[in-house]
């Protein structure tokens, strides 16, 4: 197993595959904020870096490094300032949070050379501030990059991991002291990291789980009319030619009404199961609501022929009513460039429908390409049982 890997298996649990790319855009979102408070408070601190450097040390450790750490951290907010950059892609997000390790990281590797040549030049007396700042810099960088996985842990042991040897290395007690206190105060903070990763899963999977069910029809398990809605618009986005097949079953209130609702419920999960084998290959197969179902694609996908060859499905289905169904088809196509053409769209299917119910049922009829009344619309095929 690479060193990453243990790394992350430290931090927290695996994330499944399916939740991945929101979990890694939450991270982006949060990862930003944090980050940028962070930079700025890096910033803000750094005329004590300068005023509190050992003199021993020389300008570079003195000047040259905290300039450093200004430019890095400057970079930061000025990467970071733009939402577009993080919240747009999943590649993107990544993009961005890998850049914010590597600046976090070369911040606290500088950060640990700083205080390790002014701990090395500082008189005896004075050099315990050096770690103790270092400790205080550190924590609040672990803190502040909770949301990575990763990034918290190789930041907290690039900026503590070498205070704490070198203060142990001298084999005085109290220098001792300090290096074991910071040696647990990262296993806290990487116990905390594991809890923030966790809750952080446990948001993603709810916000999965409710997008998933506000999608889904409770009773057939097929997509619902909110989820063939976003079908259309991501479809209408890409200015698609489509087509739309309302199917409904036939003379479904005597079901209802002979063998009971429950009965009549049964029939409904059965028919959108027949309807769910043509979700495949980019058509949406969903619920509109009552005994009405729709199919949608692009107009290559959804073959016309598919329409009959349903009904044909539907009438040698069995039925938990131990009897035979049918059902009508009214078929719709046209261009569509916005959600508002599903009005348009919808209205010519549903007159479609309506045609083939009065034409006797049990048919197929597709409406013209254009807008038209319901006396223009064209029969594709009538099928009796
Ligand atoms: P048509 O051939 O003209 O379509 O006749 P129909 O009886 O199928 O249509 P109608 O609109 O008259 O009746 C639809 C029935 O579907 C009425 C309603 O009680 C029933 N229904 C709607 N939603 C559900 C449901 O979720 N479960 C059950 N069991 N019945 C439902
Ligand atoms: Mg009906
Ligand atoms: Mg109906």
């Amino acid at each position: 197993m690479s060193l990453g890997r243990t790394i992350v298996g430290l931090l927290g649990p695996d994330i499944p595959a399916h939740l991945r790319e929101d979990f890694t855009m939450l991270t982006a979102h949060h990862m930003r904020g944090q980050a940028r408070l962070l930079f700025a408070g890096f910033i803000l601190s750094l005329p004590m870096a300068v005023y509190g450097a050992s003199p021993g040390a020389g300008p570079l450790v003195a000047y040259g490094l905290p300039l450093v750490i200004f430019a890095l951290c400057t970079l930061g907010l000025v990467v970071l300032h733009d939402p577009a950059r993080y919240e747009e892609s999943n590649a993107d997000a990544r993009k961005a949070i890998g850049l914010v390790w590597q600046l976090c990281l070369a911040t606290a590797t500088i950060g640990s050379i700083w205080c390790i040549a002014s701990w090395a030049s500082a008189p005896v007396e004075t050099r315990i501030y050096y770690p103790a700042i270092m400790s205080l810099g550190a924590l609040t960088l672990g803190y502040c990059l909770t949301a990575a996985r990763g990034v918290g842990l190789s930041v907290l042991l690039v900026t503590l991991g070498p205070a704490a040897v070198v203060l142990a290395s001298t084999g005085e007690p109290m220098n001792l002291v300090l290096g074991i206190s910071m040696v647990l105060a990262i296993g806290f903070q990487v116990t905390m990291m594991k809890r923030h990763q966790s809750l952080l899963l446990n948001l993603v999977e709810e916000r999965y789980n409710s997008a998933r069910l506000a999608r889904r029809d409770p009773l057939t398990g097929l997509s619902n009319r909110r989820a063939l809605m976003e079908r259309f618009e991501d479809l209408a986005a890409r200015e698609r030619r489509v087509r739309l097949m309302v199917v409904d079953i036939d003379r479904f209130k005597a079901i209802n009404d002979r063998y009971g609702h429950d009965v009549g419920d049964e029939v409904l999960r059965a028919f959108a199961q027949l309807v769910q084998i043509h979700a495949r290959g980019g058509i949406c197969a969903a619920r509109l609501g009552g005994e009405e179902f729709a199919l949608l694609a692009p107009v290559e996908a959804l073959d016309s022929a598919i329409a009959l060859q349903l009904l044909v499905e539907i009438r040698g289905a069995y039925m938990p009513h131990g009897e035979p169904i049918t059902a009508s088809i009214g078929v719709a196509e046209g261009d569509i460039a916005g959600a508002a053409d599903w009005t348009a769209l919808y209205g010519r299917a549903d007159r479609a429908l309506y045609r083939a119910k009065n034409e006797g049922r049990n048919r197929v009829m597709a409406s013209g390409e254009t807008q038209q009344p319901p006396e223009q619309c064209g029969e594709l095929e009538a099928m009796r049982a």
